[in-house]
C-alpha cells in the first residue's frame, strides 16, 4: 500500500509551525485512540498512523529529511515500491547531502582496526529532467556521476612517493583527543588528522594529499514508469567515498517532468483543455481527443456548455506507487469565432434573430441571468 503523506495525515500544511503539528496530532489523538475507540481496527490504525506522522514531523532533522527525501523516493534496487528501508529507520537520515555524514560505522563505537574513526561518505543528488511521456512509460537512461579511484601515483596513501604518512603527534595516532570542557572532559575527532591518525608531510602532488582522484563515471538508471515529479532514485553506493575505510554514501536521483504542451499531471491523473467551436458544442458530435497513447474518438453530446468536465478513466497515468491508471479529465472550452467574414456574419445574424425567437428555450442561462438582473433593479 502507498504511504499517505505525514502532513495530509495530521491535516496540517507543508509550512506548519511545531505547534501547529502538535496541536493537530493531540486533536487526532484524542479522535482515536484505542481507549475511546474499543474494538475498532479503523481507529487504531488511524492512531497509529498519526502517532508516526507526529514522532516524524516532531523532530526537526527527521522532518527534514521527510521535506527531501519524502517517504523514501522510489527505489528500483530496492525492488520497487515503497523502498526506501534505509530511510525509515530515521537514524541514517541525518545530513544526506552535508560533507560527513554523522553516523559512524563499523564496530567498537565507531573505530576501525587500526584505532581511527570511519565515516559513511556523502550522498549525492543528480537532478534529471524528463519529459511527462518518459515518466509515463518509463525509460532507462545513462547519466554521467562523479566517481573516485585511488591515486595512481601515491597508491592511496596520499604520501609522496619515496615518502610515508607518520602517526599524528596531535593524537598519538587514535584519531581522538580527550577536551577539557568546564567540567566535562569530552572526545573529540582529532582536528590535526580528521580521525585518521595519520599526517602526511609530503603530500602526493597528484591528489594534494587525499589519496583518490575525482573522475566522472557512467551510471545506467532505470526510470519506472508512473514516476512523478520530485520523486527520487537512490543508487546504493554510489554516492562520495567513505573516510578510513566507512562505506560509501548513495546517489539520489531526483526526478523533474518538465511542463508538457497538452497535459498538466494531478497526482496519476492528467488534466487537458479542449476548444471546441460553439457549432460542435450546439450540435454534438465526434471529436479527437489526444491521450499519452494516441489519440481517441469521443462524442460530445449536443448542447455541451464551457467548463463541462469529460472523464476518460484509465487514461492517465499508471502510478509508480498505485500501480493502477489515473483517469484524463478534458475540460471544454467553447471557442468564440474570430475573423469572421460577411458571409459567417450574415448567417450569424440570422441564426441570432432565430434563436432569440424561440427566448428561453435555447439560452436558459441568459434567460434566468436576465431576470436575476431585473430583479435586481426592481
Ligand atoms: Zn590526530
Ligand atoms: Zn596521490
Amino acid at each position: 500500500m502507498a504511504k499517505r503523506d505525514f502532513y495530509e495525515i495530521l491535516g496540517v500544511a507543508k509550512n506548519a509551525s511545531d505547534d501547529e503539528i502538535k496541536k493537530a496530532y493531540r486533536k487526532l489523538a484524542m479522535k482515536y485512540h484505542p481507549d475511546r475507540n474499543p474494538d475498532s481496527k479503523g481507529a487504531e490504525d488511524k492512531f497509529k498512523e498519526a502517532k508516526e506522522a507526529y514522532e516524524m514531523l516532531s523532530d526537526s532533522q527527521k522532518r527534514e529529511a521527510y521535506d527531501r527525501f519524502g517517504h523514501a523516493g522510489v527505489d528500483p534496487n530496492m525492488g520497487g515500491g515503497g523502498g526506501g528501508a534505509g530511510f525509515a529507520g530515521a537514524g541514517g537520515f541525518s545530513d544526506a547531502f552535508g560533507d560527513i555524514f554523522g553516523d559512524i560505522f563499523g564496530g567498537g563505537a565507531g573505530r576501525s582496526r587500526g584505532g581511527a574513526q570511519v565515516y559513511r561518505g556523502a550522498d549525492l543528488r543528480y537532478n534529471l529532467d524528463i519529459s511527462l511521456e518518459q515518466a509515463a512509460n518509463g525509460f532507462d537512461t545513462t547519466i554521467r556521476v562523479p566517481s573516485w579511484d585511488g591515486c595512481d601515483t601515491c597508491n592511496g596513501s596520499g604520501a609522496k612517493p619515496g615518502t610515508s604518512p607518520t602517526t599524528c603527534g596531535t593524537c598519538g595516532g587514535h584519531g581522538q583527543v580527550r577536551m577539557q570542557q568546564g567540567f566535562f572532559s569530552i572526545q573529540q575527532t582529532c582536528p590535526k588528522c580528521h580521525g585518521t591518525g595519520k599526517v602526511i608531510p609530503d603530500p602526493c602532488n597528484t591528489c594534494s594529499g587525499s589519496g583518490r582522484i575525482k573522475r566522472n563515471k557512467t551510471l545506467e538508471v532505470k526510470i519506472p514508469s508512473g514516476i512523478d515529479d520530485s520523486m527520487r532514485i537512490r543508487s546504493t553506493g554510489n554516492g562520495e567515498p567513505g573516510m578510513n575505510g566507512g562505506p560509501p554514501g548513495d546517489l539520489y536521483v531526483e526526478i523533474h517532468i518538465k511542463p508538457h504542451a497538452v497535459f498538466q499531471r494531478d497526482g496519476d491523473d492528467l488534466h487537458c483543455e479542449m476548444p471546441i467551436s460553439f457549432a460542435r458544442a450546439a450540435i454534438g458530435g465526434e471529436i479527437e481527443v489526444p491521450t499519452l497513447s494516441g489519440k481517441v474518438s469521443f462524442t460530445v453530446p449536443e448542447g455541451t456548455q464551457t467548463g463541462k468536465t469529460f472523464r476518460l478513466r484509465g487514461k492517465g497515468i499508471k502510478g509508480v506507487r498505485s500501480g493502477f491508471p489515473g483517469d484524463l479529465f478534458c475540460h471544454v472550452l467553447i471557442e468564440t469565432p474570430v475573423k469572421l467574414t460577411e458571409k459567417q456574419k450574415d448567417l450569424l445574424r440570422e441564426f441570432e434573430t432565430l434563436t432569440d425567437a424561440g427566448g428561453a428555450k435555447h439560452s436558459p442561462q441568459s434567460k434566468s441571468w436576465m431576470d436575476k438582473v431585473k430583479d435586481f433593479f426592481e
